[in-house]
């Protein structure tokens, strides 16, 4: 009577690699930089990507004081206030 069989439970592989910040997966990818984990794109300062990422988290810290409208990047801020200028003082 052999039956001891223990059954070894390793419950789904939880991969942590503690602070990876530097994942190269697979491949010669740039490695200098951030990237982007939503759309994997590069960007070379980390200042970049943070500004990126307002893209999809939908942040807008930049507002039209004149109409309200919200800025996830100042130049595009500073761009949009342009046309209430035009608008109103010719
Ligand atoms: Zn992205
Ligand atoms: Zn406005």
């Amino acid at each position: 009577m052999n039956s001891h069989k223990t059954t070894h439970h390793t419950t789904g592989g939880e991969h942590q690699t503690t602070g990876g910040e530097h994942q190269t997966t697979g491949g010669d990818h740039q490695t200098t930089g951030s990237q982007c984990p939503v759309c994997n794109k590069w960007f070379k300062f980390p200042s970049w990507l943070e500004m990126h990422m307002r893209t999809h988290t939908g942040v807008k810290p930049f507002k039209c004081d004149i109409c309200g409208r919200g800025f996830g990047r100042k130049d595009s801020w500073r761009n949009h206030k342009l046309v209430h200028m035009n608008k109103g003082d010719i």
